[in-house]
């Protein structure tokens, strides 16, 4: 496989550090870009004594100039309280970063590619999703500025393909989960894991019955890689793990894998937008990418559990304020 020199936004991240790792691994010439909004050194730290392997502090809503071969533009964060925090940021984020990585293609002739999100069909009315559904957002709720940033992101790459010829790829990620999610992100798997670590109550929203499909992060990592690495696929392409899960189900699952004697609540109503249902349908990863994922969350969530039990939570901190 020929080196390449691979720029990955976000790449301190949850997902944009393993993804760093794989390609890294793979003998790529790896540069990580991030702002550290939702993430710290610590998830790139093994990384840095390698020579392959440079890490940048920057923020993707300003330009930068480098010379790449391919981009992974992950930079966005991603937990619905981490994306709320400043959406106006989060907006940004999504469109002014997707302008610049998309120019910087544009002018390095490197192919790009968008990890863009199963948000883009909004609460589905559809289901499970396929990537032919257009969905269903609320311009104007709480959870538009992710939503809308990421479906103007997939419109930009779209739009600079048709312009431009650029080479890019868009794929639509669904719940994904692991080891090195941040612990304070307040999404559902890793504030369940905390709360049965601690003993303390597991916070329900709204009745539970609501559903989510969970990927295995080794799993979603290999399908992006193979969406780069495919000649000429531009997607979207939905990639997740097509197995659905209600979220008091997946309580119960973390109760007993942990031994906990948490207790399961409801803690209020279910948030303003959350959608009642999602699934992905994966018939095109499995076409177009011969993929479909191969860990069961239940496997999964042990070795998110072990990653829990073994880090020192006073090593990390809450989202910086970020204007
Ligand atoms: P994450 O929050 O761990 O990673 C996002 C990274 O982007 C962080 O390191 C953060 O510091 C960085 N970042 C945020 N704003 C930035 C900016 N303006 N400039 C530079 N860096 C910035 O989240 P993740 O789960 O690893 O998600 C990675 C990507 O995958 C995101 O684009 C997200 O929308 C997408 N995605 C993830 C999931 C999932 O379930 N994990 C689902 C759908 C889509
Ligand atoms: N959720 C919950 N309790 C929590 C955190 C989340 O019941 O402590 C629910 C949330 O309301 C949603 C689902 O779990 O229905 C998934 O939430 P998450 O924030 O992980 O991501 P989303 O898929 O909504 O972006």
């Amino acid at each position: 496989m020929p080196i390449k020199r691979v720029l990955v936004t976000g790449g301190a991240g949850f997902l944009g550090s393993h993804l760093c790792e794989r390609l890294t691994a793979n003998g790529h010439d790896v540069i990580c870009l991030d702002n550290f909004f939702t993430s710290q050194k610590s998830n790139v730290k093994h990384l840095l004594k390698l020579d392959n392997f440079e890490l940048i502090r920057h923020d993707v809503t300003h330009p930068l100039w480098l010379e790449v071969d391919e981009i992974y533009n992950l930079a966005c964060p991603a937990a619905p309280g981490h994306y709320q925090y400043n959406p106006i940021k989060t907006m940004k984020t999504s469109v002014m970063g997707a302008i610049n990585m998309l120019g910087m293609a544009k002018r390095c002739g490197a192919k790009i590619l968008q990890t863009s999100t199963s948000e883009v069909y909004g609460d589905p009315s559809v289901h499970p999703q396929p990537e032919s559904y257009r969905g269903n957002v609320n311009t104007l709720g709480p959870r538009a500025c992710y939503d809308e940033g990421k479906r103007a992101a997939e419109t930009l790459f779209m739009d600079y393909k048709r312009s431009h010829n650029l080479d890019v790829a868009i794929v639509r990620i669904f719940n994904t989960f692991g080891p090195r999610m941040h612990p304070f992100d307040g999404r559902v798997v890793s504030n369940f894991i905390i709360q049965a670590l601690e003993n303390r109550d597991i916070t329900i929203f709204g009745d539970g019955s609501q559903t989510r499909s969970f990927c295995y992060r080794d799993d979603l990592v290999e399908a992006i890689i193979r969406m780069m690495e495919s000649d000429h696929l531009v997607g979207p392409i939905n990639i997740g793990n097509p197995g659905e899960f209600t979220i008091r189900e997946l309580a119960e699952i973390i109760v007993e894998l942990t031994g906990s004697s948490s207790q399961i609540v409801n803690a209020g109503p279910l948030p303003e937008d959350d959608p009642l249902q999602r699934q992905p349908d994966i018939t095109l990863a499995k076409r177009h990418l011969d993929w479909e994922p191969t860990t069961e969350l239940r496997d999964g969530l042990v070795r998110t559990i072990e990653y829990f039990r073994s880090i020192d939570l006073s090593n990390f901190r809450a989202p910086t304020p970020n204007h």
